[in-house]
């Protein structure tokens, strides 16, 4: 069985090992294969393994002997699920190797937002304490989050995980999702309208997939119910959101922030109008890629392929 992995290194750069796909069959890892690469690559494949190659354009039929695709993330819109299911090749992906790691990224950008730490400790470093008159200052606004509102997008794993760490900071936790759960646990929460959860919350966080009718979902008009001094925050995929619609609602004052682990294109242009807005932390697209969390996703994707070709398939998205 040929076994190929088209994206290894983000998963792998060195401290995890391959050893238990290795003992699967004849695998061979790339580090990266560029769009022109992927046939020649993956022409005698059964098995391929994608983290970000996108497969979407590509004519699957043209790889007669593949049979399965493991979507090395969660969010599997790199495949295009309706070609494979018409060429019978299964698609896994891993649902929740990094739930955790994405809630504390969310957390990461938030904190920064009120705290400012790092410009904190960059002017501490530059002196500026060591000539203060007082024991303490601060440069920029600081934000206490107990009592305020965050409203979620997408309220599955990570927008759980999420609510619950909002809630040990005693924030109110509104959510807008297209198939409700109950959440009977939750004391400080209720479920939102799209359009309530935008003027309620004090802070935005996006936590649904990208699917068409999601792409795009924040946008100059959304943008402008959301309150001025609210901070969104995108640690989901970046299509949700209309880049330069928010580069303008931030450089206008229409919202007081943005934290960004996710844009539309990665790795992005040097001209991506968010780089220059006001207040917009953005980071690559590293919420994922605990050591812990891909640690936990190498094992899960591992257990998917056994599970596979043991005829019992987990995971699958291309029901
Ligand atoms: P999940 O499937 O558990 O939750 C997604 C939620 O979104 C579900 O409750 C679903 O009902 C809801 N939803 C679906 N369509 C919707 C719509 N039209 N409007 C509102 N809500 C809708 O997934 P998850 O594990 O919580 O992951 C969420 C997303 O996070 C993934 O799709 C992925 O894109 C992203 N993610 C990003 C990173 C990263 O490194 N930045 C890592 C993992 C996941």
């Amino acid at each position: 069985m040929n076994i190929i992995v088209l994206d290894g290194y983000t998963l792998n750069p060195g401290d995890l090992s391959w050893g238990e796909l290795e003992k699967m069959g004849n695998l061979t890892i790339y580090d990266y294969t560029p769009f022109d690469k992927i046939t020649e690559r993956a022409k005698d494949a059964d098995v391929i393994f994608t983290n970000k190659t996108p497969l979407t354009k590509m004519d699957l039929s043209q790889f007669p002997k593949l049979k399965y695709i493991g979507v090395l993330a969660t969010g599997y819109n790199v495949v295009d699920i309706e070609a494979a299911k018409k060429d019978n090749i299964t698609v896994t992906n891993i649902p929740t190797y990094g739930t955790m790691s994405v809630a504390q990224m969310t957390f990461a950008l938030l904190l920064e937002m009120t705290q400012h730490v790092q410009r904190h400790s960059d002017s501490v470093h530059n002196g500026e304490w060591s000539s203060c008159r007082d024991f303490c200052y601060w440069k920029y606004p600081l934000i206490g989050l107990e009592g305020k509102t965050i409203g979620i997008i997408g309220f599955g794993r990570i927008g759980q995980s999420v609510a619950d760490v909002a809630e040990t900071f005693g924030m109110n936790v509104i959510a807008y999702d297209a198939y409700k759960s109950d959440q009977p646990q939750r004391e400080k929460f209720e479920w939102a309208e799209l359009d309530e959860l935008l003027s309620q919350s004090d802070v935005v966080s996006l936590h649904c997939p990208l699917f068409p009718e999601t792409k795009g979902i924040i946008n100059k008009e959304t943008l402008k119910k959301m309150k001025k001094s609210a901070f969104l925050i995108n640690t989901s995929r970046g299509p949700l959101i209309v880049e330069e619609d928010l580069a303008e609602a931030l450089n206008r004052d229409v919202i007081a922030g943005a934290g960004l682990d996710v844009l539309s294109e990665e790795p992005p242009k040097l001209d991506n109008l968010l780089f220059t807005a006001k207040n917009c932390l953005i980071t690559p697209h590293i919420s994922w890629a605990t050591k812990e969390a891909r640690s936990r996703l190498m094992d899960i994707a591992v257990d998917n392929l056994k599970k596979f070709l043991d005829g019992n398939p987990l995971n699958v998205v291309s029901k």
